[in-house]
């Protein structure tokens, strides 16, 4: 297995969706990819807007319209290239998506306030979203993608918003779930997990490249590829320091220092499961953007 992370910069709109879809399908047929994918860009962000205000039971209504909006222009875009069938599966998806954020918004506004476990619910949609859109894509360009559940195979502990991996505990989910159904491409859901009492837990902001290192982990990849729009890692931040150096090779321990240090380029979480298991990792650059 190659494990494969795209960020939600590389998934703003259905375009940037066939763009990635056109990189796995390049990818060598030797070994399956486990492809994790964040939010569409900015979703996550009004969903945190949505979950902040929704106790006032008033001001929430820009970013709930802002979702929807996005999201059905991401559904309406993908027509173009998906079937009849595959069209209603990802109509059903967002209406239940839809429904959930009713609801709990409701019941949020009764309670005067948001239990995390609910704000970890609501914040774990756009990449429930994603992964929906993107196992469609793929199947219609008949490559054999199957979409992993991640809140059952991705375990994590602690906190709703800001969980732990537990990799041994995935090993055994995701392991069980690729060996059921045999495919070439895998489609998880970055940032959202379970606990032992199955709840949905978050990883913490930005927590997809984490879930991406749980999933290599868990599944002993061959590598774990993180693809962005940035060059990689820098000796210093580029934008404060002119003469600042690409870094061509880091240890799992210098990888940590920089990102507990404030390195952007990965989540401070992800290296630890990877040198654990002594995963390689790459940082790929996406595209220029323009
Ligand atoms: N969508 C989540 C966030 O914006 C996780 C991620 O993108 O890595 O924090
Ligand atoms: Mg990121």
């Amino acid at each position: 297995m190659r494990v494969l992370k795209f960020g939600g910069s590389s998934l703003a709109s259905v375009a940037r969706f066939l763009e990635v879809a056109a990189i796995v399908r390049s990818q060598p047929q030797t070994e399956p990819v486990g492809l994790v994918l964040s939010a569409p860009h900015g979703v996550t962000n009004l969903l945190v807007e949505l979950t902040d205000l929704a106790f006032l039971g008033t001001g929430y209504q820009d970013a709930l319209n802002g979702w929807r909006q996005r999201l059905q222009k991401m559904r309406a875009d993908a027509a173009a290239v998906l079937g009849n069938e595959a069209q209603q599966r990802l109509q059903a998806v967002l209406a239940a998506q839809d429904a959930t954020l009713s609801n709990r918004r409701q019941g949020v506004e009764l309670l005067h306030y948001c239990p995390d476990h609910i704000k970890a619910q609501l914040l774990g949609l756009g990449e429930q979203f994603s992964v929906a859109l993107m196992a469609e894509l793929l199947l219609a360009q008949q490559v054999k993608a199957v979409l992993l559940d991640s809140v059952q195979c991705v375990k994590s502990q602690g906190d709703y918003l800001n969980a732990v991996a537990d990799v041994p505990a995935s090993e055994i989910a995701l392991g069980a779930a690729v060996k059921k159904q045999p495919a070439q491409v895998y489609v998880l859901a970055g940032f959202v997990s379970s606990n032992t009492q199955g709840e949905l837990c978050l990883l913490g902001r930005n927590g997809s490249d984490y879930s991406a290192a749980i999933v290599a982990a868990a599944l002993r990849a061959s590598v774990c590829e993180i693809w962005t729009d940035v060059d990689g890692v820098y000796s210093a931040d580029p934008r404060q320091v002119k003469n600042a150096k690409l870094i061509d090779h880091l240890s799992y321990d210098e990888a940590m220092e920089l990102s507990y240090f404030g390195a952007k380029v990965l989540h401070p979480k992800t290296i630890g499961p990877l040198a654990r298991y002594q995963i390689p990792c790459y940082i790929k650059k996406y595209r220029d953007w323009e």
